[in-house]
C-alpha cells in the first residue's frame, strides 16, 4: 500500500534522459548526483546510470562521496566539486574521491596528503568557486579534469554563455592532458560548441527542462503523489486552514491530502499551487500546513484514500515550481526523508 505522501523515481525515465543529453550534446554525461541525486536517491539512480554507461560522477560534498563509494565500489570515478577544504584531505584520499580544487591552499592540502587524481575549478564568471583563470596553477601531476560553471545556461540569450564558453577554452589550453568539462543541463542545449569533452548535466537527468520549464525532450522523472484523508464540503463564507485565506465563494468541496512542509511541500505552493486529482488540474487553496494541504475539488467524485499528483506526468515539476515561485532544484531537494522514494523501471 502506498504511503501518505511518496515520491516515485521512474529508473527508465532517468535512463532515456541520460541517453538524450548525450545524444544532444555529443559528449559523455557525467551524471551529477549532488544533494542525493537532487533528492531522489543517489545510490539508485547512480547504479541505473551506470548500466547505461556512466563512470564518472559529480558530488558536492565528502560525505555524498563516501556514501557513494560504499554503494558503488571501486569502480566509478566520484569528484566532489567542494574540493579538500579544511583537512579532508586524508578523508578524500581514504574513499578513492577526487576533489575538484578551488583554490592553492587546497591544491597545497592536497599534495601535502600525498595528491592523487583530482580535478581543477575555473571561475570564468560566475564568482562563486575556482580559480580566475589569471591566477589558475601551473599544470600538475594527478590533474585529471579541469571544469567551469555557467552563470546563465537556462537563458540562451544570455550574452554571457558564449565569454565564459570562451574564458573557458582559453583557460583549459593550458592543461592538455586534463577532460574539459563545462556545459552543466542548460549548456548541453546551448550547442555543440558548449560540449567540450565530457557534459556534466543534473536537473534534466531528474526531469526538469534546461530552460526552467517542460522541454518535450526530457521527460519527467519524478512524481510526487499524496493521498486523500477526509473531503468536506465548506459553506460559503467559511475560510480554509490557518490564518483564514482562503474563503469559499461558493460552496466548496475540500480534499485535505498528506502533504505538508514537513514532506517537502513548500508552504509557498498556496495560493498559485495547482495538484492533479481526478483528471483535472485543481487549486490548492489556503495554507500549506506542516501535515497537510487542502485541494478544491468541487464537482470531481473524488474519495478518501485516492490521490492527488503535486507533480509528475501530469503537472510538469517546471510548473509546479514556478506556481510556487521558485525551481524544479529546490521543489525536488525540499522532499524531506518521511517522504519514500519508490522507483520504477
Ligand atoms: C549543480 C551543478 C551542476 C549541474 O547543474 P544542472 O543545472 O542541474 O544541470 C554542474 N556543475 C556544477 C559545478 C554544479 O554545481
Amino acid at each position: 500500500m502506498p504511503s501518505p505522501a511518496e515520491l516515485t523515481v521512474d529508473l527508465s525515465a532517468l535512463a532515456a534522459n541520460f541517453r538524450t543529453l548525450e545524444a544532444v550534446g555529443g559528449a559523455p554525461v557525467h551524471p551529477v548526483l549532488k544533494a542525493d541525486s537532487y533528492g531522489l536517491g543517489a545510490v539508485a539512480c547512480a547504479g541505473r546510470l551506470m548500466t547505461e554507461g556512466a563512470r564518472t560522477f559529480f558530488v558536492a560534498r565528502a560525505s555524498e562521496g563516501e556514501a557513494l563509494r560504499t554503494a558503488l565500489g571501486p569502480e566509478p570515478a566520484i569528484y566532489v566539486l567542494d574540493g579538500c577544504a579544511a583537512g579532508r584531505a586524508g578523508r578524500l584520499r581514504a574513499a578513492r574521491l577526487r576533489p575538484v580544487i578551488n583554490t592553492a591552499v587546497q591544491l597545497s592540502d592536497w599534495r601535502e596528503a600525498g595528491g592523487g587524481p583530482c580535478g581543477l575549478q575555473v571561475d570564468t564568471g560566475m564568482n562563486r568557486l575556482g580559480f580566475r583563470p589569471e591566477a589558475a596553477p601551473e599544470p600538475f601531476e594527478g590533474l585529471e579534469l579541469v571544469l567551469s560553471h555557467l552563470a546563465c545556461a537556462d537563458d540562451p540569450a544570455e550574452p554571457m554563455n558564449a565569454r565564459q564558453r570562451d574564458a573557458f577554452a582559453a583557460a583549459a589550453q593550458r592543461y592538455p592532458g586534463a577532460v574539459r568539462s563545462f556545459a552543466n543541463s542548460g549548456g548541453v542545449f546551448l550547442g555543440r560548441g558548449y560540449a567540450f569533452d565530457a557534459l556534466r548535466p543534473g536537473i534534466c537527468l531528474y526531469g526538469g527542462g534546461p530552460e526552467g520549464r517542460p522541454d518535450p525532450r526530457i521527460r519527467p522523472v519524478a512524481t510526487l503523489t499524496a493521498e486523500v484523508l477526509q473531503v468536506r464540503d465548506v459553506p460559503a463564507g467559511e475560510t480554509v486552514g490557518y490564518s483564514r485565506t482562503f474563503t469559499a465563494g461558493r460552496p466548496t468541496r475540500i480534499a485535505t491530502c498528506a502533504a505538508g512542509y514537513a514532506d517537502g511541500v513548500l508552504r509557498s505552493y498556496s495560493p498559485a499551487g495547482r495538484a492533479f486529482v481526478a483528471g483535472e488540474l485543481r487549486p490548492i487553496v489556503g495554507r500549506v500546513s506542516m501535515d497537510a494541504c487542502a485541494v478544491d475539488v468541487t464537482g470531481l467524485d473524488v474519495a478518501v484514500g485516492d490521490r492527488i499528483e503535486l507533480f509528475g506526468a501530469n503537472r510538469p515539476i517546471d510548473d509546479a515550481a514556478s506556481a510556487a515561485g521558485t525551481i524544479a532544484y529546490e521543489l525536488l531537494s525540499a522532499i524531506t526523508g518521511r517522504v519514500p522514494r519508490v522507483y520504477r523501471d
